[in-house]
């Protein structure tokens, strides 16, 4: 019998680092991988055809577009909806200006931003069965959802392929095929706000199960003492300050811990963790304070026991 080896492939896409291990022959994981290059040429801002651009671009016209897009755009305006419009992918206009200021160490005038923050909204996009009209100088950015919809879809491919043990970590957001070879859960380290990689505050377990984490540390710039991050509050335009430093989500599927963690974030812990518990889904949050707020059911190692 030919023994399996565990193999890993990186690379950079969506803006971060992305990486799968598995079980499996490395050809299995190269083809899954490479869906990540076909994902972001359809739903990348900055990929001048994708279907987000086309989208972005058509000025309030309808544009005809992949099953896929119509399926994460779904899941997304469902995710403003339950989230009361705190989940909102469509800042681009605003975050590429925070983007673009940051880079020059700077931060933008409160009346620009002001004047970005349309009276349209979301919820006014029409889908009729591949045709898609955004209202007019709104921006799809999908940065808040894209990276869980694809791991589920190419953790769909790796259990097709017959994998029963895989991790895929998109830029932070975990997602796990089975559990770890040895037969135990993967353990995965909750990394320790503005800490080096290596420092964690907790371990969770993960199997067959997806944990995403949104925190002010990953990006963003500090000027002047104050932070700067990348999760945006839809009614300021201005990054989120209520006191979250970081919220990990856990969920089955990795689109829906991507998209709660970053409704969690915006929504804050009361009303974040009302919305999770209706979803059934778990959480931790680290307050800048140094306190933790989590689900009751969540059990995490601490290090302490
Ligand atoms: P990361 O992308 O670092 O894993 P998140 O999943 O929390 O973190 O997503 C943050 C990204 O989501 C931002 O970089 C931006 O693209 C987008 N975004 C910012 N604010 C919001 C918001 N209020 N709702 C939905 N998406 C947002
Ligand atoms: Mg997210």
């Amino acid at each position: 019998m030919i023994k399996m080896k565990m193999n890993c492939v990186s690379g950079f896409y969506f803006d971060t680092i992305n990486t799968i291990q598995a079980l499996c022959d490395k050809t299995i994981l190269k083809a899954a991988f490479s869906r990540c290059k076909y994902y972001e040429k359809l739903l990348s801002r900055f990929e001048r055809d994708s279907d987000v651009s086309r989208i972005n671009h058509a000025q309030g016209m309808p544009v005809t577009v992949s099953d896929e897009t119509v399926c994460i755009l779904k899941l997304a305006l469902y995710y403003h909806e339950i989230s009361g419009g705190a989940f909102n992918p469509t800042l681009g206009v605003v975050s590429s200006t925070w983007k673009q200021c940051l880079s020059e160490d700077r931060t933008p005038e409160e009346q620009t931003i002001r004047q970005m923050l349309l009276r349209v909204t979301f919820s006014e996009t029409e889908i009729n069965g591949n045709r898609v009209m955004l209202p007019a100088g709104l921006q799809l950015d999908l940065g808040g959802i894209a990276k869980g919809y694809i791991e589920d879809r190419i953790a769909d491919e790796l259990r097709e392929a017959g994998v029963q043990n895989a991790l895929l970590n998109f830029g932070g957001n975990i997602l796990s095929v089975g559990g770890h070879p040895r037969g135990d859960a993967w353990s995965i380290g909750l990394k320790t706000p503005f800490g080096t990689d290596k420092e964690c505050w907790a371990i969770a377990a993960c199997r067959d199960s997806a944990i995403s984490t949104s925190g002010v540390y990953e990006r963003g710039k500090t000027i002047n003492n104050i932070r700067y991050h990348h999760i945006l509050d839809p009614e300021t335009g201005f990054p989120v300050k209520n006191g979250i430093y970081a919220v990990s989500v856990f969920t089955e599927k990795a689109v829906d811990a991507d998209a709660l963690s970053t409704a969690f974030f915006v929504a804050g812990v009361e009303k974040g963790a009302h919305l999770l518990k209706k979803q059934d889904a778990l959480f931790a949050c680290l307050m800048e304070d140094g306190s933790l707020v989590k689900s009751p059911e969540l059990r995490l190692d601490m290090g302490r026991e």
